[in-house]
C-alpha cells in the first residue's frame, strides 16, 4: 500500500545530514551491540571465559554507543567522525572474534551482521575499508592471546547468535526502507519544483497550461489557427488492476513518448492527468490536428505498449482549434475536454473534434 510521504525539507545544512547519520547508527549500534554480546557472551559462556572479558564485553555492548555518539554529534564533521566510529566497531568485532577463538558459528554471524551494516552505509570501499580494520584487529588480538582456536562451536555458542541473527536484518531493512522513503519524497519536491513531469517526461500540467495560455494570446493577437488536443488512455484503469501500478507506469511513459515523436518541434505536449495528456498546436487547425490526433491513435493502436506483458491500448482524443469566442485559455482546454468526452461516449478509440452545441 502507497504511504503518504511528508514533504522533504532542502533548508537544512549540510551537517544535518551528517547529525542524521550519527543518530541513525546510535539506535542501530545500541541494538547490534547488546544482540552481539548475547552472541558473544554465549560463546565466552562456553569457553569458561574470565571477569575481564565479561566486563569488557559489557563495556563495549553498553558504553561504547554512549560515547559514539556525542563523539560524532559534536564533531565538525559529523559524517566523517560516525564513519569512524563504524571502523572502530568493525575492529571491536574482529577483536572479539578472536577471543572467542574464531568459533566459527558466533564468528560467521558477526562477520556477516557487520558487514551488511557497513555496506548498506558506504558501499563496497567503506566495508573493504572496515574488514581491513577488522582483520587487523582479530590477528592483533589473536596474536596477545596465543591463537587458541576453537574450530566447533557448541549448542550455547550456536543458539546465542540467534537473536543476532533474527533481529538485526529486520533493523537494518527498516533503516533503508525508510531512507529509501526520504529519498522519494524528494523526488517528489524536485519533480514539483521542476517545470517537467518526472514520469512522462513532458511538461507537468501547470507549465503546460501556462504554454496554452501564451499561446491563446498569440491567437488573439494574430489570429492565427491554433488547437489543442486533450489525449486519454482508454480503460487504463484495467490495466492497473491487470497488471500492477508499475506497469501502468511504462504505458504512460511510452504513450508520452509516441505522442512527442509525433508532434512537431513547435507543438508542445504535457502530462495533464494520471493518464491524460494535452498537446497545443500552435498555427494548426482543427482539421490538421484531427489528422495529426488520428496519426498519434493510429500509432498507439498498432504498438506494443509493454513488451513483457504484451500490454496494448487504444487513445481516444478531443481536439477543439482556438476561438475568439473563448474567455481564456482554460476554456480552450475545456472545450477540447469536452470533445475528449464525446470520443468516449461514442466508443473510444477515436478522435472527435469539438462541434459547437447545433453545430
Ligand atoms: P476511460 O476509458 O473512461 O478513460 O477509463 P479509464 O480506466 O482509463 O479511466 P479512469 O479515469 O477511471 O482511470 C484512470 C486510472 O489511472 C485511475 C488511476 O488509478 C490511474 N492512474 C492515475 N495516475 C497514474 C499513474 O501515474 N500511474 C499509474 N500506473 N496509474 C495512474
Ligand atoms: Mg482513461
Ligand atoms: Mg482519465
Amino acid at each position: 500500500m502507497e504511504q503518504p510521504v511528508e514533504p522533504a525539507d532542502f533548508s537544512e545544512r549540510p551537517q544535518d545530514a551528517g547529525l542524521r547519520f550519527a543518530r541513525r547508527m546510535y539506535g542501530l549500534r545500541a541494538l547490534g551491540l547488546v544482540l552481539g554480546a548475547v552472541c558473544v557472551g554465549g560463546a565466552l559462556w562456553s569457553q569458561g571465559a574470565h571477569a575481564p572479558a565479561w566486563a569488557a564485553l559489557l563495556a563495549n555492548a553498553l558504553v561504547w554507543p554512549h560515547i559514539a555518539y556525542p563523539l560524532a554529534h559534536r564533531s565538525a564533521n559529523p559524517y566523517r567522525a560516525e564513519l569512524r566510529n563504524l571502523m572502530v566497531d568493525s575492529a571491536s568485532g574482529g577483536a572479539w572474534m578472536a577471543v572467542i577463538g574464531f568459533s566459527p558459528a558466533p564468528s560467521a554471524v558477526i562477520f556477516a551482521m557487520m558487514a551488511m551494516d557497513k555496506v548498506s552505509v558506504g558501499g563496497l570501499r567503506f566495508l573493504a575499508r572496515c574488514l581491513a580494520a577488522q582483520a587487523v584487529a582479530a590477528a592483533v588480538v589473536a596474536m596477545a592471546l596465543g591463537f587458541e582456536l576453537h574450530p566447533l562451536s557448541s549448542t550455547v555458542e550456536r543458539v546465542a547468535t540467534l537473536p543476532l541473527l533474527a533481529v538485526y536484518p529486520i533493523a537494518i531493512g527498516l533503516t533503508t526502507y525508510r531512507l529509501a522513503r526520504r529519498v522519494r519524497a524528494q523526488n517528489q519536491t524536485l519533480a514539483a519544483l521542476s517545470s517537467i513531469d518526472g514520469l512522462s517526461r513532458l511538461l507537468n500540467r501547470s507549465h503546460w497550461e501556462s504554454v496554452v495560455a501564451s499561446e491563446f494570446q498569440r491567437c488573439r493577437r494574430i489570429g492565427h489557427p491554433s488547437s489543442v488536443m486533450m489525449i486519454d488512455i482508454d480503460h487504463f484503469k484495467a490495466i492497473n488492476d491487470r497488471h500492477g501500478h508499475p506497469v501502468g507506469d511504462e504505458v504512460i511513459r511510452n504513450v508520452a513518448e509516441l505522442v512527442r515523436g509525433a508532434l512537431r518541434l513547435h507543438d508542445v505536449a504535457g502530462r495533464y492527468g494520471g493518464e491524460e495528456f494535452g498537446v497545443v498546436l500552435p498555427g494548426t487547425g482543427a482539421e490538421g490536428a484531427e489528422l495529426i490526433a488520428e496519426r498519434i491513435r493510429a500509432r498507439i493502436e498498432s504498438t506494443v505498449l509493454e513488451p513483457h506483458n504484451a500490454v496494448r491500448a487504444t487513445l481516444s482524443i478531443g481536439v477543439a482549434a482556438f476561438d475568439t469566442l473563448d474567455a481564456g485559455h482554460m476554456e480552450w482546454i475545456a472545450r477540447a475536454d469536452r470533445a475528449l468526452y464525446a470520443a468516449k461516449e461514442s466508443g473510444r478509440n477515436r478522435t472527435a473534434r469539438y462541434a459547437a452545441a447545433g453545430g
